[in-house]
């Protein structure tokens, strides 16, 4: 007999802390471990997973395209890319797409086309270029994007770090505006911060830094891989102030939940710093994943995931604000749209130890920076099951709290 989380354990590297459930199917809003027990997931990847598990539109998508065409490379043209980057543009607003797989590399991307735009149209001395990022920030784990990460495990002997980055408090707009000087080409910024522990800024900050960024000569750059794509209530989170940022990053559910997908879209002037050799990517933009993200894309609109979202997200938290006023190890819920975050009591609960009490309830979720439970389930997710998943968490709590 094969023990899979003995051989993770003894074969793979361990940089991740697994809860104790070894999944071995999806559907829908549902994951069954491999004793056929069933929970109700309310994470979804990271919102990856933002369709649902298995989408049957969008496994079609996907199968049809593997059985067609899948990797190609960017050396010859595809029929599949155009339509993906055309339905990308228009859904968004940009003028230009560029595909690639992770989220941290649509966010390198940014980074790169930011700095050229700094030399080439601000003028910026050569090597000089600084980008601002929020305090708080999560973009990705490679080494240039833990350089300007705030949390200590992220960067501790990874060094030397990438210079160029300053960190601005999030949420202040007039710190934004005070850490500008003439080398400033970027600002990078979450319109939700998501791995910080769902942290929704002040209502008009971002319109507030649009404002900034346009007056100081700044580029605004949204990066939109967790709240993008209907998550927030909204097709974009920058949607919610009117917000056009000038470069933008899309990943995580572009993908359908089905591969890694990702894009970063920009302005006409900004994407027109990459000429033909200065950036690409083997697998970015491949046929399969451009099918599987065009119908992401379609489906998004055709279920109207966003609108949903936005009723379902404000379900959600006034049925888990109830539930604080019932149970004292609660000390708050934020979000926007299916973004939710559930404070702990530290003193009462540990995120980790509810997190595992809930799960024996059923229901997945993830903790993240020890207090903050995180809820980001599919958008598909239905008012029922949301009510099941909360009262999963008050049994799961009156089950650990410490009183
Ligand atoms: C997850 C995330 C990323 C990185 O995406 P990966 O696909 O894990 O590389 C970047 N930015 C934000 C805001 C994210 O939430």
């Amino acid at each position: 007999m094969t023990d899979p989380v003995a051989q993770e354990r003894r074969w793979g590297a361990r940089n991740y802390h697994p809860l104790p459930a070894v999944m071995s199917r999806g559907e829908g809003c549902w994951l069954w471990d491999t004793a056929g027990r069933r929970y109700l997931d309310m994470m979804s990847a990271y919102s990856a997973v933002s369709f649902g598990h298995g989408h049957p539109v969008l496994v079609a998508a996907l199968t049809r395209q593997a059985q067609t065409l899948a990797v190609t490379s960017r050396a010859v043209h595809t029929d599949g890319l155009g339509p993906f980057l055309e339905r990308l543009c228009t859904l968004t607003g940009m003028d230009r797409a560029l595909p690639m797989n992770s989220g941290a590399e649509a966010v390198e991307t940014a980074l790169k086309a930011a700095r050229k735009w700094g030399y080439r149209v601000k003028g910026i001395a050569e090597g000089r270029a600084r980008i601002l990022v929020a305090a708080g920030n999560f973009a990705g784990r490679t080494t240039t994007i833990i350089s300007f990460s705030s949390e200590a495990q992220y960067r501790d002997g990874f060094g030397p770090y990438t210079p160029g980055f300053d960190a601005v408090p999030y949420g202040d707009a007039a710190a934004l505006e005070a850490a500008i000087t003439p080398e400033t080409c970027a600002f990078v910024v979450e319109p939700v911060q998501g791995e910080a522990g769902i942290i929704v800024p002040p209502r008009g900050y971002l319109a507030a830094v649009r404002e900034i960024c346009t007056r100081r000569g700044v580029l605004l750059i949204c990066d939109e891989v967790q709240t993008g794509l209907g998550r927030t209530g909204a097709r974009l989170a920058c949607d919610h102030e009117g917000v056009k940022p000038d470069g933008l990053t899309l990943g995580k559910a572009l993908g359908g939940g089905l591969l890694p997908v990702s894009a970063f879209l920009a302005s006409e002037r900004l994407m027109a710093q990459f000429e033909p050799g200065d950036h690409g990517s083997t697998f970015g933009g491949n046929p399969l994943a451009a099918a599987v993200g065009l119908a992401a894309l379609d489906l998004l609109e055709h279920e109207q995931l966003a609108a949903r979202a936005a009723v379902s997200g404000a379900h959600l938290m006034a049925r888990l604000r109830a539930l604080a006023a019932r149970q004292p190890a609660i000390t708050s819920v934020r979000g926007l749209g299916l973004l939710v975050g559930v404070e702990l009591d530290a003193a009462r609960v540990d995120a980790r130890t509810a997190c595992e009490a809930l799960l024996d309830e059923g229901v997945l979720s993830k903790d993240t920076h020890r207090t903050v439970l995180r809820f980001a389930p599919p958008l598909t997710i239905t008012i029922e099951q949301i009510d099941q998943a909360v009262e999963a968490l008050e049994r799961a709590l009156l089950r650990v709290v410490r009183h």
